[in-house]
């Protein structure tokens, strides 16, 4: 569907967006808080030469102060409006596409340097955006990106907390991960209704050799049940691979350390 303003009444134009008018569609909710940006640009900490990329930059509330330190900037916007304006600008090179479609493996590889990926993501799809870049994370230096807060909260969770999930796992897997950022929806024109944070993830340098395929599967029935005991859930899923194992199934999904999970699905063979 093509409504293109959130608020109620008539479309309404993006502050300092030259008569932009926001796309829900596309997620877009545009930083104006000139005190947040410069506090997440602090903690990006750009510097010359580094090769970094930005996805969605919409009308470049964070483009603007991190080329400025970095120089040379790709940027990734779906947008055909947007992109057009940002083409204009020869400090950027820009990528139209989805950033869901773009090989960051391949854009690495061209430029021959590690990537430091930042972006303010378009929330419907920020849980793909984190998947899709998970293979990627060898070829990533860092990552900023600013979710919704509940987004980062079950990131960030450890284990015996609520926001523990699926998501801790997956990602807590390849990367260390903290919040350095907290941003409410009055920083955004138009508002988003939810809280916002920007984490910052570190892929980590040892992972265990453990198939991601095998580790996701396992992890979704373990969580499929979040408050009954794993013997009901994971407990057929180890006999299914016919794993002999001394994991301890009298415990709850949500008390199980990331390491433990690991070492179980790397008992698991992968598939010829
Ligand atoms: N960086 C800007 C800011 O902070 O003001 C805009 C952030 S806005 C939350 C998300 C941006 O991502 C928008 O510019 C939107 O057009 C773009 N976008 C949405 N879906 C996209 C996709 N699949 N691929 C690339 N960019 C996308």
């Amino acid at each position: 569907h093509t409504s293109s303003h959130s608020g109620q009444g008539r479309p309404r134009a993006v502050a300092g967006g030259g008569g932009h008018i926001a796309r829900k569609r596309f997620g877009q909710n545009f930083l104006v808080d000139q005190g947040v940006i410069a506090e997440i640009v602090r903690a990006i900490a750009p510097k010359p030469g580094e090769a970094l990329v930005e996805i969605g930059p919409g009308l470049g509330a964070l483009t603007d102060p991190v080329v400025e330190r970095c120089e040379k900037l790709t940027v990734v916007e779906l947008d055909r409006d947007l992109a057009a304006r940002l083409r204009l600008r020869p400090e950027l090179d820009v990528i139209e596409s989805d950033v869901l479609k773009v090989d960051f493996a391949q854009l690495a590889r061209e430029r021959g340097v590690k990537l430091r990926m930042i972006g303010n993501l378009p929330y419907n799809i920020s849980s793909p955006i984190l998947f899709h870049l998970l293979p990627c994370a060898d070829v990533v230096v860092d990552q900023h990106f600013m979710l919704q807060k509940e987004v980062v909260d079950r990131m960030v969770a450890t284990p015996g907390h609520k926001d523990y999930s699926r998501l801790s796992v997956m990602l807590q897997w390849r990367y260390d991960m903290e919040c350095v950022v907290d941003v409410p929806p009055g920083s955004f024109d138009p508002p988003p209704k939810v809280n916002s944070a920007v984490v910052r993830m570190t892929p980590l340098a040892e992972v265990p050799d453990v198939d991601p395929k095998v580790l996701e599967a396992m992890v979704a029935v373990a969580f499929s049940q979040r408050r009954k005991i794993l013997r009901h859930t994971l407990g057929a899923w180890i006999t299914q691979q016919g794993i002999t194992t001394d994991f301890d199934l009298q415990r709850r999904a949500e008390e199980v350390p990331v390491a433990e999970y690991l070492a179980l699905a790397a008992q698991v063979r992968k598939p010829a």
